[in-house]
């Protein structure tokens, strides 16, 4: 379900709160450079009435970005940045796959992406949310099985015949952790060995003998005066 009309939001958000359905919000704001998604379950995360709806902050000054008879809402890159991210969480949450986005902002003029929980106002205006609420406080809280499938589970050989085991290859070298400066979460794939630990092979000339050893050509003369 799609919709930029807030009463529309608001109708669906009664209607799933009466359900105890759980649902998608999504929107992009006026401006264009900014949206978000919110995964709404009944009683467990902030209903579409629960708060005033955030507003990722910008950066800039919003008045600026008005142009009278542009709709400015039609600009395409912020909403399919945002319907990606719609698609993408609702297909973690139905396939069961990955960690499932509560609440994720975009912002488009400085790639910001806050992430959150956000939890059900206790004394929401939508009667059903507070009904739902107080029926998932009474329910007890269940062992998040997510986190239990997250762990990886070891492999085990009864057998190794051969002795065939894993090497790690990855050399962490002083080097790379000093030249590049990485911002929290991201990781490099590999690490590169440092430059002096690489062997040059050098060639040898083919014409060349070494000293000690002996010419073809004087072998022969050899061979010939014995
Ligand atoms: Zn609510």
């Amino acid at each position: 379900m799609c919709s930029w009309i807030e009463s529309t939001r608001m109708t669906i958000n009664m209607a799933c709160n009466q359900l105890g359905q759980t649902w998608f919000e999504s929107g992009v704001s006026e401006n264009a450079v900014s949206g978000h998604i919110q995964l709404i379950i009944p009683g467990e995360s902030a209903c579409f009435a629960c708060a005033p709806p955030l507003i990722v902050a910008s950066g800039i000054d919003e008045k600026t970005l008005k142009k009278d008879g542009v709709c400015a809402a039609s600009l395409p890159t912020t909403m399919g940045v945002v319907a990606g991210f719609l698609v993408q969480n609702t297909l973690k949450k139905l396939l069961k796959f990955g960690e499932v986005s509560w609440y994720l902002g975009y912002s488009a003029l400085t790639d910001f992406f806050p992430k959150m929980k956000l939890k059900p106002n206790p004394t929401c205006d939508d009667l059903d949310c507070v009904q739902r609420q107080q029926e998932f406080n009474a329910k007890p809280k269940e062992v998040d099985a997510a986190v239990d499938q997250g762990k990886e589970k070891q492999v085990v050989h009864e057998e190794n015949k051969w002795g065939i085991s894993l090497v790690d290859e990855s050399v962490d070298t002083e080097e790379t952790r000093t030249h590049v400066q990485l911002t929290e979460g991201v990781t490099l794939a590999y690490s590169l060995p440092a430059t002096d630990t690489l062997s040059i092979v050098e060639d040898v000339p083919s014409g060349e003998v070494d000293e000690s050893e002996q010419s073809l050509e004087d072998l022969a003369r050899q061979l010939k005066s014995m």
